[in-house]
């Protein structure tokens, strides 16, 4: 501690997840002095996600991305059901290529950390950031128990719980409304069981997407993916609305989900390895500080709420390395004019409206509305299935499909609404 008291480093960032450690690498390999610095006991061991990660944003920034880092499979095959009493509506997509890959985030972030420690940047683990440290009203270090780390520029990269920036002012209490709640279990199962069970030829990854049942009905999704030899399975459940219609615990959920034939199917002679729970921003754009810098500071990945769940598929661990690395730029931009106050640091504002990320974020605002309508979780997966089963289930006389929705959706919601809700969403 006293190193690290005794050192002026150019840069310190809190938190060592995908956001950190991406800022920290790309800064220490263009020269700056930088230190990390996590509560956990290893970079990524308090990292928690459901598992699977676009990869276009690390190739830019990681050399030879897909040569080393610890992926488990490349995603072939998507799977989005709607499920109710115990049924499946499935649409399911095969593909030849992939974007995006299945992982451990606790080894992904950890060899994150290794690239930005192998590039020069000091990862200290097992050490506690209390607050930001100020001289003048300007951010100059932070505060670790009694003693004040000093520096340029700090990055908060401390994720969805934001407990520094809340106290130093920058952001509101977090709300219940703003988040999700998520659960995951790592269950291990042979690979052969994996691809022969969910129809993959060997080394091939699937990424499945439930709503409905598979939640208890309540707003938010259940998730599997195949690593190479476990399936993470796990579900998110926006806070707020679990809050006011559960009437039994979450993990009851996710034991409840596991009885369903065409999970029980899956994980069959599978044992559960690894349990967790962690929460993620859920408001889109609403979560993000309306200015994600200050005199001496930069917010990154969840603690600026960069995340977007649209229902089919979520992006965080993406758009966090990446807010990591745009704060990188900018920060060395700054170094070279020799200024941090919140002028020169407004320039990763500026990059962060001209990334995708902002620019996805914008793009997906009405779907983001519509993820906290009860409806959709609640009454639209038994309409649907209810419709698709009138359609296939023929004894004598088949409906069409209209006679077969209207009669799905006596006495539960109007052909209306239901129209509005989808035309709202798309158009
Ligand atoms: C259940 C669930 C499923 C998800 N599924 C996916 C998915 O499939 N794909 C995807 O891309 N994203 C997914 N996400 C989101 C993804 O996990 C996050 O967006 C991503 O981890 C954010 O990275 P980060 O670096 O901003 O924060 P984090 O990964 O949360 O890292 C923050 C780090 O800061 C440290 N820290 C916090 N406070 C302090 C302090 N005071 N002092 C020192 N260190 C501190 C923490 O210990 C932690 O290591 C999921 C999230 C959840 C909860």
């Amino acid at each position: 501690m006293s190193y690290l008291s005794n050192t002026k480093f150019d840069v310190i960032i809190v938190g060592a997840g995908p956001a950190g450690s991406t800022a920290a690498y790309t800064l220490a390999k263009n020269g700056l002095r930088v230190v990390v610095l996590e509560r956990g006991r290893t970079a990524g061991s308090k990292t928690l996600y459901g598992g699977r990660v676009y990869s276009k944003p690390l190739e830019e920034v990681y050399e030879n991305f897909r040569k080393e880092a610890p992926i488990e499979r490349w995603v072939k095959k998507e799977r989005f059901s709607f499920m109710s009493n115990g049924e499946l509506l499935t649409l399911e997509y095969s593909s030849t290529d992939s974007t995006s890959f299945t992982a451990y985030l606790s080894r992904l972030a950890s060899w994150m950390a290794q690239k930005a420690e192998e590039a020069g940047a000091v990862i200290v683990t097992d050490i506690r950031v209390d607050d930001l440290y100020l001289e003048d009203g300007v951010v100059k270090g932070v505060r670790c128990g009694d003693e004040v780390l000093r520096s340029n520029v700090v990055v908060d990269a401390e994720g969805v719980n934001r407990l520094i920036l809340e106290r130093f002012g920058m952001v509101p209490k977090l709300e219940k409304r703003q988040v999700a709640l998520g659960l995951k279990q790592v269950i291990r199962l042979d690979a052969s069981k994996i691809e022969g069970r969910l129809g993959l030829a060997a080394g091939e990854g699937l990424a499945w997407l439930i709503v409905g049942e598979a939640t208890g009905y309540l707003p938010g999704g259940s998730f599997l993916y195949t690593n190479s030899s476990t399936i993470s399975l796990g579900l998110v459940v926006f806070l707020e609305e679990a809050y006011q219609n559960i009437n039994q615990h979450v993990f009851n959920i996710l034991e409840d989900l596991k009885q369903k034939q065409s999970i029980k199917e899956v994980i069959a002679d599978g044992v559960v390895i690894e349990y967790g729970a962690h929460l993620t921003p859920e408001m889109g754009l609403g979560m993000s500080p309306k200015k994600m810098y200050g005199d001496g500071l930069l917010i990154v990945g969840d603690a600026a709420g960069l995340l977007l769940n649209l229902g089919y598929t979520i992006r965080g661990v993406d758009f966090a390395a990446y807010s990591g690395y745009l704060a990188a730029k900018t920060i060395l931009k700054a170094h070279s004019m020799g200024s941090y106050n919140s002028e020169s640091l407004s320039f990763y504002q500026k990059l962060l409206e001209e990334s995708f990320i902002m620019k996805e974020m914008k793009k997906h605002k009405k779907i983001t509305k519509l993820m906290r309508s009860n409806e959709m979780f609640t009454i639209y997966p038994g309409i649907l299935l209810d419709t698709v089963k009138k359609l296939f289930e023929i004894e004598y006389s088949s409906p069409t499909i209209l006679q077969a929705l209207r009669n799905s959706i006596k006495g539960k919601t109007s052909l209306l609404k239901l129209l509005w809700n989808i035309f709202r969403t798309f158009f």
